[in-house]
């Protein structure tokens, strides 16, 4: 039986593999434990599905936390770790959180796995690292140029966990995956936040001049090929995950105004993020050829589904609107 501490496993992308980990066709032979502070972004509703799970225990609690995490860590023999704070406005607006989560937590994590022997250690990072590319694609052996604050500090927990395993051995194993949608996304990301106020006849927000790209992957095919990684993948390396499908933000828009039978007199624009890096492009030769990934859910498909699980799902997103709108 193997013993996997997730992190950020009520978030987002986390409470999909722990779903994914727990559900029909999972590796069975597996317990997890889902490490999770329940921020602002963390929601127990998104591990409704497998609540009561025989081999799933909740932990409502920190990462920055010393003493809880080493005790925690003693009892595991995996770490996929997901915890972060992940908004790249928020982060503009104040990075105090970000470099305490995202580089003092990691580091936190980092250093109690290298106590008790825990590995492989996977730490999820972001194509944001390596910052903005006009043409081509990065690889893995792209230098890590990150322009935004979160960036930043994810770039921060991805060289202090590489570090590890250049140093001491630890097998630390890194992703860097493209942006994500789909299913139980925060509705402050571009995906849901267009989705949820174009549902709700409102205005939704374009920066600068929507021509921004970006590579959509769905969330199914990122929490897959981090699955490949943790079970097959070599320490010290790191796999860049990308979907194919790089597009300009108005083009997406365009896609999900229709999918929403919506109106583009709902879409305004708005003056750009400051820094906003123009254009991410990831090449995800490695993963393919050493792990046999491919993307199986395409843009239009995953859009469609997504839009209307939002439709169906209301109770899910309005207190989380309504609670946003009082901020
Ligand atoms: P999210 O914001 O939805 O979830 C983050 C989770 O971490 C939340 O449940 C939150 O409560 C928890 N958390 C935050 N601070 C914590 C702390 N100090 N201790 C314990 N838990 C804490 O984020 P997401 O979109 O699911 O992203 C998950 C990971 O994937 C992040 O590391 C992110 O950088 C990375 N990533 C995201 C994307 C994307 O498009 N969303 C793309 C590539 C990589």
């Amino acid at each position: 039986m193997t013993r996997v501490l997730v992190t950020g496993g009520a978030g987002f992308i986390g409470s999909h593999y722990v779903r994914t980990l727990l559900g029909p066709g999972g590796p069975g032979d597996i317990t997890v434990t889902a490490l999770d502070a329940l921020t602002y972004a963390g929601n127990p509703a998104n591990l409704a599905p497998v609540d009561g799970h025989p081999a799933l225990e909740f932990v409502h609690g920190d990462i920055c936390d010393v003493e809880l995490v080493d005790a925690l860590m003693a009892g595991h023999d995996q770490v996929v770790h997901f915890a972060a704070e992940s908004h790249v406005d928020r982060s503009i607006r104040d990075a105090s959180g970000f470099v305490r989560t995202n580089v003092v937590g990691t580091q936190n994590l980092l250093d109690a796995a290298l106590r008790h022997e825990v590995g492989p250690f996977l730490y999820v990072s972001t194509d944001e690292v390596y910052g903005s590319i006009e043409s081509g694609s990065w690889t893995e052996d792209s230098p890590l140029r990150p322009n935004s604050p979160y960036a930043a500090s994810k770039a921060a927990g991805d060289m202090l966990a590489l570090a590890q395993h250049r140093t001491h051995g630890l097998d630390v194993r890194v992703t860097r995956c493209s942006n994500n949608y789909g299913p139980y996304q925060f509705p402050e990301k571009l995906i849901p936040l267009f989705v949820t106020r174009l549902l709700d006849g409102g205005e939704a927000p374009l920066y600068g001049d929507g021509g921004n790209v970006r590579d959509w992957l769905h969330v199914t095919d990122h929490v897959r090929a981090v699955e490949l990684v943790r079970t097959r993948g070599r320490a010290g390396e790191a796999y860049n995950i990308g979907g194919g499908t790089p597009l300009p933000n108005r083009d997406l828009v365009d896609l999900i105004v229709r999918a929403c039978d919506a109106d583009w007199g709902q879409v305004r624009y708005v003056e750009d993020r400051r820094g906003h890096d123009r254009r991410y492009c990831v090449d995800h030769t490695r993963i393919t050829g050493e792990l046999g990934y491919r993307p199986t859910v395409d843009l239009a498909t995953g859009l469609a589904g997504t839009v209307a699980w939002y439709r169906a799902n209301r109770s899910w997103w309005e207190p989380l609107t309504a609670a946003a709108a009082l901020l």
